[in-house]
């Protein structure tokens, strides 16, 4: 697979050898890593990716969640024109920003308040140190698996959080009620200021958390007076209040990005007034400057893919995801890879999937929520089956992540669902 790959993507190999002279591995986004080498892309048009090598894929990634109205959309084409006919980066207000503030705000019940930011790093790192402060506690509970931004990931194959912050973070089992009563019980008293949790792990393999366990989370973060932060960057689409607003739970904060700034930078950090008053500064005690928070490309990108995105179109999204999902389970079961093995309802821990153990996972299954899906190996071969996995689809024409990870648009057609499976 990969001599086929590296044979019929030429232009992109000499791209690769010479961004790795300026560029680590080539690569300024890790998760674009690929074996042996990444494609570059040209263009993106509508369900379609082309890539300098002139192959062109139906794009099931869809910008890892972001780029949820396909490519190029017309209507947020022209909300780019038009905020770049007047210039752009004024060092002012602009009155784009109170309008996509209003829309976060009406949209997600758990947000009162909202600050824009570029990322969705950087809308958890804010959304941390908002807890830090309002706590006055350092302490910060995350999960194995949950990913939240370059700097803050609980999936370190090490089982110990990946940190490049000087954050104090204990970490749990996603899904694992028990077990993370027990540790926040264990933790010194007054130590804890934050939860931060996606209500499903999205990179970590599209596991939907347990309303249990969702709501242990909001008992304890109360009890303990931490703070609930559900990290939506991910989730938010999945539902048109945000899957959050279908938990039973409401947190303290919330944070979003990706899709919401329309396909533009972005992120977010909302929730309670009480908290999010820190930032007024008038009255509060925390600064948040941030040179390209209000980017009018963003705010006007967002204006218009949030209007794209009515209750409607989540619904029929999540609907084709469904059925791409169910899909896939069909095939698994028909060839009886599903048979006598047992999908997880969460990640299983790394040893299991080597060991022979009775709760082991079949050699591949999905999971799956609404329009999200993640296809699993499990065993000791998984990392070479994925490896085989992504290149024999991009050679079926589709594109997705290398660790199996797939996101629909709303571009994309039952049609196209029928050429993935
Ligand atoms: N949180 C979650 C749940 C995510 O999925 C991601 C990105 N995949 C992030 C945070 C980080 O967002 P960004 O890549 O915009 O920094």
């Amino acid at each position: 697979a990969h001599a086929r790959y590296t044979k019929s993507h030429p232009e992109s190999l000499k791209i690769h050898d010479r961004a790795c002279n300026y560029l680590p591995g080539g690569n300024t986004r890790t998760v674009l890593h690929t074996t042996p080498f990444p494609l570059t892309i040209s263009s993106g048009q509508d369900t379609h990716l082309t890539t300098v090598d002139g192959q062109s894929y139906t794009d099931f990634l869809g910008e890892y969640t972001a780029a949820i109205y396909g490519h190029n959309h017309p209507v947020i084409r022209s909300a780019l024109e038009s905020a770049i006919e007047n210039g752009w980066n004024y060092g002012g207000h602009n009155a784009l920003e109170p309008q996509l503030a209003k829309i976060v705000c009406e949209r997600f019940p758990s947000i009162d308040l909202v600050r824009f930011v570029n990322s969705g790093t950087e809308a958890n790192m804010m959304a941390l140190a908002t807890a830090l402060a309002f706590t006055g506690r350092k302490k910060v509970l995350l999960f194995n698996k949950g990913y939240h931004g370059s700097t803050i990931s609980g999936r370190a194959p090490s089982g110990k959080p990946s940190i490049n912050l000087p954050h104090d973070f204990v970490l749990s089992t996603y899904n694992d009620v028990a077990g993370t009563e027990a540790l926040v019980q264990s933790l010194p008293k007054d130590s804890l200021a934050a939860i931060l949790v996606e209500p499903m792990l999205g990179s970590g393999g599209c596991y939907a958390g347990s309303a249990e366990f969702l709501g242990i989370l909001r008992r304890l973060a109360s009890e303990h007076g931490a703070l609930l932060i559900f990290d939506e960057v991910m989730t938010s689409r999945l539902h048109y209040h945000g899957l959050g607003s279908q938990t039973g739970v409401t947190p303290d904060l919330t944070t979003l990005g990706k899709w919401i700034g329309g396909g533009m930078s972005f992120g977010a950090f909302g929730g309670r007034r009480d908290i999010m008053a820190l930032y007024d500064p008038r009255t509060g005690k925390l600064e948040h400057p941030g040179t390209f928070n209000n980017n009018v490309f963003t705010m006007n990108a967002g204006i218009a893919g949030c209007g794209l995105l009515t209750a409607e179109k989540v619904d029929a999204l999540n609907g084709l995801g469904e059925k791409l999902t169910s899909q896939v389970m069909d095939v698994l079961s028909n060839r009886g890879i599903l048979r006598d093995a047992t999908v997880p309802a969460a990640p299983i821990a790394d040893e299991l999937h080597v060991a022979e153990h009775p709760q082991r996972p079949p050699k591949m299954f999905v999971k799956g929520v609404g329009s999200l899906m993640a296809v699993h190996f499990a065993g000791p071969d998984r990392d070479v089956l994925g490896g085989l996995f992504y290149h024999h689809m991009l050679e079926q024409g589709i594109y997705m992540a290398q660790r199996g990870f797939v996101a629909l648009n709303i571009m994309l057609a039952d049609e196209h669902v029928a050429t993935f499976v």
